[in-house]
């Protein structure tokens, strides 16, 4: 028999296994009853520093049956997949991009003994390492391999983060893949699970693996440049190679994956009659502290605690008047900040760590909410504005790099005159980031400052440093959908992931390519 018991709080003070174990007792189940203790969830709860907690979603696995079970243990709901078969004839399927979405979809179509072919820009994984390093060393950028581009799409050089506010029946089984193909098991119980680069990068290669001994044909450095459109249907791919050699296959149905940095390709696709509308995203700067700030502003005494990890932070400020949200994202700890560039005379920062996360900075995007016109009524006026940012960077460092300033001299109007220490590997140029941004961005980041400056101890303070522009938090537009999955104005196209506008976030982005695919190219069975 197995039970839960949620919500179990034990002091980091405390034997963490026996304290699970008296617990469970003291609620009436007798020792030698108990066969396994699992964790669902682990979170640490630091509130109160004075008294830091792990709180503990347990699954109990009892040897024998029991009835009366205090109030507090609950019976697990199996969380099932539904029973799909594939659907016969279906023609020859596409699937364009490897990040999450692509790779978990191509992976589904093989499962259903479908065989994707599966274009992907950018090359495979130890290549594209070796086009990053060259870019940091060289700045010349390869705008089909870099930090967004490449084998494993925009999440191989992450934090590897697997939080989702998605709630889905999909993610058990992302979760799973992610372990089979080598992601640490603790992924399937921390409350905050994460993977970092170095594990993602194999993680990705055994994915690719499994889709090809299960069928599914790869074909990198291949750029899809043009989707052909018959009379609103998908018939057929022009892909184009590294060498420019370029070619139409075609296709009845295609997956689209393409995240949301491929601009080329949306703007083809608009060219090509696909429905597509602007949607909120989010622009700011990296702001980064000394790990150690960010550990004491979470665990006060407790900061070199040897059960504590790297700290996380998740803040939010709303600016009710404006309805507008400022928040953290997508936060590193222990982790570096990266060149996340991938145009020309464009350039961006985001934030990545390897699975230690034991770097000397945490660093964390802290962006502002841009509602969807914002910018202009017409299509990809969002767009534009991201990329008028990211050139504007570009030329005024004259280069690939980032605009830095000290958080109180942005606070005070001030260009900050001494060498900022950063994880960042590229030229930094320190600038009033007031007159990077126009007033919307910069107020509402300060509005934010001030009241963080009251309520979180360390985080805006002289240690604390912007590095900027982030500006692709979340794609500027949708390629929409109807209720199966399909564009609204193409049929056999199904955007998937990130790019689509349908996801953010590695975990939901790889839900969103399962759920599609079984949407699409199965039927439900009892
Ligand atoms: P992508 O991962 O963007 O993949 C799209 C793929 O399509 C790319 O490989 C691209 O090369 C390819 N492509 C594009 N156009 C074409 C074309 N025309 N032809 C052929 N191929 C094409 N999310 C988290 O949940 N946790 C994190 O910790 C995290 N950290 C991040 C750190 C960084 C540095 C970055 C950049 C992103 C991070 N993210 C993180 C976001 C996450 O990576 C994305 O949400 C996710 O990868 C989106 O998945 P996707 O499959 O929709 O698109």
């Amino acid at each position: 028999m197995k039970i839960n018991l949620n919500n179990l709080s034990i002091s980091i003070e405390r034997d963490q296994n026996k304290m699970v174990k008296n617990e469970i007792i003291k609620r009436g189940i007798k020792p030698e009853n108990i066969e396994r203790i699992e964790h669902v969830k682990r979170s640490i709860d630091s509130r109160k520093k004075s008294e830091i907690k792990f709180v503990y979603n347990l699954e109990i696995t009892l040897k024998e049956a029991v009835s009366n079970l205090h109030k507090d243990f609950s019976i697990p709901k199996e969380i099932k997949m539904e029973k799909r078969v594939p659907k016969k004839d279906m023609g020859s399927i596409a699937v364009i991009g490897t990040g999450p979405a692509g790779l978990f979809a191509a992976l589904r179509l093989c499962e259903y003994g479908f065989k994707p072919i599966i274009f992907e820009r950018g090359e495979m994984v130890d290549n594209r390492d070796k086009a990053i390093e060259s870019f940091y060393s060289t700045s010349v950028l390869n705008p089909n391999s870099n930090i967004q581009f490449g084998e494993g799409g925009a999440g191989t050089y992450s934090d590897g983060k697997l939080n989702t506010r998605i709630r889905s029946g999909y993610i058990n089984k992302v979760f799973l893949e992610l372990v089979e193909s080598g992601a640490q098991e603790n992924i399937l119980w921390d409350y905050k699970p994460h993977v970092g680069t170095d594990i993602l990068k194999v993680v990705v290669k055994n994915i690719r693996e499994k889709i090809k001994s299960l069928g599914g044909e790869f074909h990198f450095n291949t750029l899809v440049e043009n989707v052909v459109i018959l009379n609103n249907k998908v018939v057929a791919l022009d892909i184009r190679d590294k060498f420019g050699n370029k070619e139409r296959l075609p296709f009845d149905r295609v997956l689209m994956g393409v995240g949301h940095s491929a601009r080329d390709t949306y703007k083809m696709l608009h060219k090509n009659g696909v429905f597509m509308e602007n949607k909120a995203f989010a622009v700011g700067a990296r702001i980064e502290h000394p790990r150690k700030d960010i550990d004491e502003m979470q665990y006060g005494k407790f900061v070199n605690h040897p059960l504590l990890e790297a700290a996380t932070y998740n803040l939010a400020y709303n600016n009710r008047e404006e309805e507008r949200g400022i928040f953290s994202f997508c936060m590193c700890p222990g982790g570096v900040i990266v060149n996340a560039a991938s145009e020309t005379g464009g350039t961006l920062v985001n934030g990545m760590s390897y699975s230690t996360r034991d770097g000397e900075f945490s660093n964390s995007a802290l962006v502002v909410g841009i509602k969807e016109n914002e910018f202009g009524d017409e299509l990809f006026s969002g767009m534009k504005f991201q990329e008028s940012i990211e050139r504007k960077t570009f030329e005024l460092i004259n280069n690939y790099g980032a605009l830095t300033q000290n958080v109180l001299d942005f606070m005070n109007n001030k260009t900050t005159t001494r060498q900022l220490k950063s994880s960042y590997p590229m030229e930094m140029k320190n600038y009033d980031l007031n007159n990077l941004f126009p007033e919307v961005i910069s107020n509402n980041m300060k509005y934010a400052m001030k009241h963080w400056e009251k309520t979180q101890r360390n985080f805006i303070s002289k240690n604390a440093n912007l590095i900027a522009p982030e500006t692709r938090t979340s794609a500027p537009v949708r390629i929409t959908r109807n209720e199966f999955g399909e564009s609204i104005s193409t049929k056999g196209l199904y955007p998937i992931g990130e790019g689509a506008g349908y996801a953010g976030g590695i975990v939901s982005a790889a839900v969103d390519g399962l759920k599609i695919v079984d949407y699409i190219f199965t039927d439900l069975v009892d």
